[in-house]
């Protein structure tokens, strides 16, 4: 495979990279366990990779964890999330995504940014941060940062909002430290056990409070429409109702709610009946104790 590859080592080198680079082809590589398959099966000997994993600048590689906000750089790896404890006591469903990423060997290092602007439906990590209803923060090769709620990032299958001079720098998640209870998980649908890519998956991060009635709900839905999608409709349904006693039918009229946002295909790998039937009945499931 051959392609230039230019390794920046600060973010004032990856800007000027980018600047320079506007009329050539080029793409940003980080763990490259997607990047490197397509350029196997599309190899381009104009491409310039720009090579992101010698960066040394904080806001890329670290978590930040702050009493409002949690920053979690673009850089920071799958496995990285699953080691970090309070990230896990925190969002659970952030753990079990990355968690259930790949294989032990992808997850050392696939990345979040990685993870995000490859923009697949079957995201893993990506759905969990849909839930949290994290918001990505977006650098251009000018400096400027702007930051977009996550819903907004995905355009279409494979599309972010991405500009060509712009790097996805970060993704802030609100704290939600304050919630006396929390019910939240990643729930993955695959055709095998392992190193699957997701057929139907569900995320949700629901808070309530002492008495368990829910004060908050994210729940976001992946590998059932062009791109991964927080179903808000259905959120709202859940505001105010107590958790441990929802009934059927309002979990049944919830969980049609989800469905609403799914526009499935069908592929090799399930048919969009199956993957709305599954959505649906996971989607019930996550009331039932
Ligand atoms: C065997 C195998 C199994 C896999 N299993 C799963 C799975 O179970 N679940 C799952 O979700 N994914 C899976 N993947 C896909 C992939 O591993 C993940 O999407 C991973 O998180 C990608 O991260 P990366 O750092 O390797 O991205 P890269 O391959 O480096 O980049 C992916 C894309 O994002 C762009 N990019 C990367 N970082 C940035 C940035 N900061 N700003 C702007 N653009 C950027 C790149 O240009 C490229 O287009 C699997 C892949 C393989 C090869």
């Amino acid at each position: 495979m051959n392609f230039n590859l230019i390794s920046p080592q600060s973010t004032g080198e990856l800007l000027e990279v980018i600047a320079e680079n506007q009329s050539n082809k080029f793409r940003f590589g980080a763990g490259c366990t997607d990047l490197i398959l397509e350029l196997k099966k599309q190899p381009d000997e104009e491409l310039i990779v720009i090579n992101l994993a010698q960066l040394s600048d904080n806001r890329f590689t670290s978590i930040e964890k702050n009493h409002d906000e949690v920053r979690i750089g673009a850089l920071v790896t799958a496995n990285s999330i699953t080691s970090d404890e309070e990230l896990r006591r925190r969002f659970p469903v952030l753990y079990e995504s990355a968690n259930k990423l790949g294989s032990r060997q992808i997850r050392q290092v696939a990345t979040i940014g990685g993870n995000l602007c490859t923009a697949s439906p079957a995201g893993d990590i990506a759905c969990a941060l849909a839930a949290l209803e994290a918001r990505c923060e977006i650098l251009s090769a000018n400096g400027i940062t702007r930051i977009i709620p996550m819903n907004d990032f995905f355009i279409d299958v494979r599309k972010t909002d991405l500009k060509n001079d712009e790097i996805l720098r970060s993704v802030l998640t609100p704290a939600n430290n304050e919630s006396p209870k929390v019910y939240s998980d990643y729930i993955k649908i695959g055709t095998r056990c392992s190193m699957e890519i997701a057929v139907v998956s569900l995320a949700y991060h629901i808070q309530a409070d002492e008495d368990d009635k829910i004060t908050k709900a994210g729940i976001a839905i992946g590998s059932v429409a062009p791109t991964i999608k927080l179903v808000k409709s259905a959120c709202e349904y859940l505001i105010g109702r107590d958790f441990s006693a929802v009934s059927s039918s309002e979990a049944e009229e919830f969980a049609a709610k989800v469905v609403e946002y799914a526009s499935p295909i069908s592929d090799i790998r399930a048919s969009a009946w199956y993957r709305e039937e599954v959505l649906y009945n996971i989607s019930k499931s996550i009331f039932e104790n």
